[in-house]
């Protein structure tokens, strides 16, 4: 048996494709446009990428994108004059300042700058909190996009067992709050878990946010278990190839053929992040100029 491969880039497609639509739609009633703000310090090669592809995929969808380079060494405050700036710029609805930033730069009173409001990261204090107490917020999108991968497998996560692999502040922890919002019965994994094999076994949900590649492995997922992967791993160059291969946190080749439904790496959680952060834009928008 071979596990259902959860199609991470047709479902981030097809919420473009939804986002597109309403835009279109509020564009034709209104005129107005939602803007997204990306602010990139420095010249990080992968945040290149990411803030490129950010703004290529805000203008497919009919918003607007500003893009603000600032060099590595700016100092602290010029990078908060501008977080105030676009705060109180009424055609920016969304603000994301790529992490990470210089290590002189302090990074947690960036976030809190940031109007929680414009907040379509969902990284401020105020609405991590709001997630925690079950209020409607902005919601961090690899979080959310491992939801919406979840949600194409499952009506309903009441019964279900799941572990969280990982308990960082931007993915292990809101995917385990939403979780448990969506009635899972939720378990944190964490570095400091005894028998991780066997935590992860009693598992019918596993999401694996660690950084280490292919940690998890196939003998550990219960069988029929649904498998998210949200880890992005490149190995060392083998020897005549361009670049290491991109692998995940899950032994793919071996989860596989035990889960019922898995993503793969790349195309599966990857493509979500950006397609959930064009969703919380456009829902930035929405309650910022209609109070919806
Ligand atoms: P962090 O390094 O912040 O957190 C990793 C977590 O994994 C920590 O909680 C750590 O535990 C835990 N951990 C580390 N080693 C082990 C181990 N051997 N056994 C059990 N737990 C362990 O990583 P992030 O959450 O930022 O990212 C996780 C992965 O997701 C990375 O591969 C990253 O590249 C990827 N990622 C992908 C995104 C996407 O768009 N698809 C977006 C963001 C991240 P402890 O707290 O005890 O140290």
């Amino acid at each position: 048996m071979s596990a259902k491969i959860i199609d991470g880039k047709a479902i981030a497609e097809n919420l473009r494709n939804t986002i597109a639509a309403e835009v279109a739609d509020i564009a034709a009633r209104t005129g107005a446009q939602p803007g997204l703000a990306v602010v990139l310090v420095g010249n990080d090669p992968a945040s290149e990428v990411y803030v490129g592809s950010k703004a290529r995929q805000t203008v497919a969808v009919g918003m607007r994108s500003f893009e603000h380079r600032l060099p590595a060494d700016v100092p602290e405050a010029e990078l908060l004059a501008l977080v105030a700036r676009l705060n109180a710029d009424d055609a920016v609805d969304g603000i994301l300042v790529q992490l990470p930033l210089p290590a002189h730069i302090n990074t947690d009173r960036v976030i809190e700058a940031i109007d929680p409001a414009k907040d379509v990261d969902g990284f401020h204090p105020v609405n991590a909190g709001r997630l925690l107490i079950g209020l409607p917020t902005l919601v961090a999108c690899t979080p959310l996009g491992s939801l919406l991968l979840l949600q194409s497998v499952h009506q309903d996560f009441s019964g279900l067992s799941a572990v969280v692999v990982g308990r960082s502040n931007i993915v292990g922890k809101p995917v385990a709050q939403l979780l448990l919002q969506h009635n899972a019965t939720v378990t944190i994994a964490h570095s400091r878990t005894r028998d991780l094999p066997a935590v992860v076994r009693a598992a019918d949900i596993v999401v694996a946010a660690v950084g280490r590649p292919e940690l998890v492995r196939g003998e550990w997922i219960k069988s029929g278990a649904t498998v998210i992967d949200v880890g992005i791993n490149r190995l060392p160059q083998e020897p005549g190839a361009a670049k290491g291969r991109l692998v995940g946190d899950v032994a793919f080749d071996e989860a596989v053929k035990v889960a019922g439904a898995i993503t793969p790496v790349p195309g599966g959680v990857g493509p979500m992040t950006i397609a959930c952060l064009l969703r919380n834009t456009l829902q930035a928008f929405r309650a910022r100029r209609f109070g919806e």
